[in-house]
């Protein structure tokens, strides 16, 4: 083939919507030299049949960000690549049933804000106004999304495609990927026209993604966690009041969302479009024995409105004129699911040079944003917002087939479900165990899962209400609150034991570690015989991680750091260390014990040969109830304490030994809140690429006279010299039933000033503490702001730059 491309900068396997706005941004980017492979003609997969609806509306700040960039994008691209489209600004109407869907309406409203959104809270009376074909006796309100509305997806893809084009970047249709082989650092993509040469790869299938990413088996990739369901949408017939309603109105009426009762509906042309995420839902291909056809481009499952009918009914009795609508046509297609819905978009676990962008739910409304995010990390190795919540290293090794499908049935059927705080979803669970998993359960222990890991949540008494329903409030009291408080004060006044499994760490041995890693962490190493925090900046100064430093040796080190950060900081780990430096991930090997409290020392010195006078921060080999131990004098709660790292085989009987010797369990709410007392950080919550170091408050941890230069040193420095527009700050809240969920917003007066990034209530200073950043001149003690909890505004006020709960740390010296 003459004209066939032998070399690219990067490939793209897929042409959907998704891949089609990768190549479209890596163009904008200036990377022209990119070659797109689409196995049939664009839009052949998920995309040509998709109903294209566009919200903006989601209760994760990074999926928010994704899909109002989506919106605006897709405003503005028609003239900007000379493509008509129809898309239609229709706004939408999303109904709440109950108190709880307002206050989560609320919540959203108030990040729309901050985002430069106008969402708006509707009530009851309001709503006909907007959309006068509905029934509203038993509503509780709504909320109202100006910036809603469809876009026909395959005009979408082309505008895309041909703005890709213009720019350079080559599509290859009809061209499927068939393997990739790698050499000499280089990724070869195999299609029956020929090899490509590429430095990178992007997998953006769609649903054929877990096929595509099979072949990245061989270079360090796994199986790509997801599964296929089916998804329904009718059309029907004109009806007469809504072509009358719109002739007079020039207008459709707005997309309506019944989300507790799970469904859509939106005028198509003058009839209705009604797209039911149904309980009884039905997957596909999940099965050996139902494989998925190797070609199904441009075809849909047979009709299956049986599934439907209760929907049916539902959303005739809400818009009654729905029923005078004949069916037309009903469609019923593959979308992929990730197991918690979201997409998988970033680096590919494991492979050098290759990225995913697939397992799109919601691809359309995500597309023009989920390009952006892909081309940012191909070309610059980081994105401008922190993308955790779809990055696809938030899974490891625990996401089997039936997990996937089991989460899959679980998300689709309860996509609009709220994701109350203390409520645990129950599909795909026990996947990953303690050593003294029997024995905590047996204690009473109501089980979450962390990374595949069950761990304590909370432990009950007999007659606490455990039933799921139990947890369906944002209320801050439910059943577990008072055993909460309970676990907190036998932390601090006596001694408590945490059963803490999938711990991730890492083994670091070999010539040049240390200098590596001084080379890579914004501080200082601890010296050996001791630990301390290290942090891990990108090149914008901005915090990527933080992990324990364990120093074993001159170069020997273990890292220790959060369970679900196992695969992130795999790569963080591995990509500085030079060959001479062996790293080893034990995650599963080991178990840890919290053993916290100011009766931590009496409980242990029956049980142990170590040495409990050695101060804080150190750490010692030893023996506990005769089992080989490593302890760590630290404490996550803020108390005296150790932690008692072991091989699995070894901890029952050191759990035996420290429960009998007097320790108290305790579980991860408790940790939460006494955490929260100390202002020590959580992963991902408080710790994000959203903020450089110094808008995080962890000037102490970066030592920019230090000889070595580190990512990050040169914007650190600047940011010294120019000062920082956030600071980070404990805020103490009068808060009402409920805690600062993650994103609130902070307020002077009328104007929005910061963000929290966690809020809980302190069982040990006795008041609800929120974290965030707020702007740097009102980052003062004594500052009196607001922050909106639910769509309330409550007291909060700056506190000291210290611990809240013993600022100078005397009860961990103890
Ligand atoms: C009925 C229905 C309604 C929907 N409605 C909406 C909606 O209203 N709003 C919304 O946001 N989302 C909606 N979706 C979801 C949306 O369709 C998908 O999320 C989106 O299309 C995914 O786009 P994609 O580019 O990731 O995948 P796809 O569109 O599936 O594209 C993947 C492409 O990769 C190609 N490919 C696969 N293997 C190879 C290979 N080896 N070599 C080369 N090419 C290959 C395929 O042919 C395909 O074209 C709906 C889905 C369904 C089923």
């Amino acid at each position: 083939m003459a004209d066939f491309p032998t070399t690219s900068l990067v490939v793209i396997i897929g042409g959907g919507v998704v891949g089609t706005s990768g190549l479209y941004h890596l163009a904008t980017a200036g990377w022209t030299d990119c070659v797109l492979l689409e196995k049939n003609e664009l839009t052949a997969g998920s995309t040509w049949h998709a109903a294209g609806n566009c919200p903006s509306f989601s209760t994760s700040w990074a999926v928010m960000n994704m899909q109002r960039y989506s919106l605006g994008l897709y405003a503005g691209l028609a003239e900007a690549v000379d493509y008509p489209m129809n898309y239609h600004v229709t706004g939408s109407i999303r109904l709440a049933h109950s108190k709880e869907r307002m206050m989560e309406f609320e919540r959203a409203r108030s990040m729309g804000l901050y985002q430069g959104m106008d969402l708006e809270m509707m009530a009851v009376g309001d709503i006909k106004d907007r959309y006068p074909f509905i029934e509203t006796h038993d509503l509780a309100g709504a909320l109202w999304d100006p910036d809603d509305g469809d876009i026909d997806p395959a005009q979408l893809t082309q505008a895309l495609a041909k703005g890709a084009r213009d720019m350079g970047a080559r599509i290859e249709r009809f061209c499927p990927a068939t393997g990739v082989s790698r050499e000499n650092g280089e990724w070869i993509v195999h299609t029956p026209k020929g090899d490509i040469r590429c430095e990178k790869v992007v997998n953006a299938a769609g649903y054929y993604a877990q096929r595509v990413g099979e072949w990245f088996k061989p270079y360090g990739g796994r199986t790509v966690p997801m599964a296929t369901m089916s998804h329904q949408y009718f059309l029907t017939d004109e009806i007469p009041e809504l072509a009358a309603w719109t002739k007079e109105n020039g207008r459709k009426v707005p997309l309506l969302r019944d989300v507790d009762s799970s469904y859509y509906l939106r005028q198509d042309k003058n009839g209705l479009n009604l797209g039911p995420y149904e309980r009884n839902c039905k997957g596909h291909w999940m099965t050996p024995d139902d494989p998925m056809p190797d070609d199904f481009s441009f075809q849909l499952y047979p009709d299956d409105l049986e599934r439907l009918e209760w929907y049916i009914e539902d959303a005739c009795a809400r818009v009654p004129i729905l029923a005078s609508g004949g069916l037309q046509r009903n469609i019923n297609g593959p979308i992929p699911y990730a197991p918690d819905g979201l997409p998988l978009i970033g680096p590919m676990p494991g492979v050098p040079n290759a990225y995913e962008a697939c397992v799109f739910t919601f691809g359309i409304t995500q597309g023009g944003g989920a390009g952006k995010v892909l081309a940012e990390w191909i070309t610059e190795g980081q994105t401008e917002w922190d993308m955790w919540a779809v990055d696809p290293r938030r899974y490891t090794d625990y996401t089997d087939q039936d997990y996937c499908n089991q989460k899959a049935m679980e998300v689709y059927g309860h996509e609009y479900a709220m994701h109350f705080p203390h409520h645990e979803w129950p599909a795909g669970r026990d996947k990953k165990l303690s050593p003294v998993d029997a024995k905590v359960r047996a204690l009473g222990a109501v089980m979450g899962a962390y990374n595949g890991w069950e761990r304590a949540n909370w432990f009950a008494k007999d007659g606490d209400d455990l039933s799921e329903e139990a947890t369906q409030t944002w209320d801050r009291a439910g059943v577990w609150s008072s055993r909460v408080k309970e676990e907190c004060e036998a932390v601090r006044d006596g001694c408590g034991v945490l059963d803490l499994p999938g711990f991730s760490r890492f083994m670091i041995k070999g010539a040049g570690a240390a200098d590596a890693l001084r080379a890579r962490v914004t501080g200082g190493l601890p010296k050996v015989g001791r630990m301390n925090l290290l942090y891990f900046a990108d090149d914008r100064g901005r915090i990527l991680t933080e992990m324990s430093c364990i120093r074993m040796g001159e170069d020997e080190f273990l890292l220790i750091t959060a369970a679900t950060a196992q695969w992130h900081d795999r790569d963080v780990v591995t990509d500085m260390m030079p060959d001479t430096v062996h790293v080893e991930d034990i995650t599963t090997t080991r178990d840890t014990l919290i053993v916290t409290g100011p009766k931590a020392r009496d409980v242990l010195s029956g049980l142990t040969d170590a040495d409990l006078t050695l101060p804080w921060l150190t750490h010692q080999s030893a023996t506990v109830a005769g089992q080989p131990a490593h302890l760590i004098r630290v404490s996550f709660a803020g108390e005296l304490g150790w932690e008692v790292h072991a091989l699995n085989d070894h901890v029952p009987a050191i759990y035996d030994a420290v429960l009998e010797a007097g320790a108290t369990p305790f579980g991860m709410y408790a940790l939460n809140s006494l955490r929260m007392e100390k202002g020590y950080r959580a992963w991902k919550g408080d710790l994000s690429t959203d903020y450089s170091m110094f808008e995080g408050g962890l000037d102490r941890f970066v030592k920019l006279d230090k000889p070595q230069d580190f990512p990050g040193k040169a914007a650190l420095m600047n940011e010294k010299q120019q000062g920082s527009k956030k600071r980070f700050v404990t805020m103490i809240v009068d808060a009402g039933d409920q805690d600062a969920p993650y994103m609130s917003t902070v307020w002077q007066g009328d104007a929005v000033v910061g963000e929290t990034t966690s809020g809980d209530w302190g069982y040990r200073v006795n008041a609800s503490i929120a974290l965030g950043l707020v702007r740097t001149d009102l980052a003062v003690p004594g500052t009196e702001l607001e922050i909106d909890i639910f769509g309330t505004r409550r007291k909060a006020v700056v506190q000291p730059d210290q611990p809240l709960w013993d600022p100078k740390n005397e009860r961990l010296r103890a």
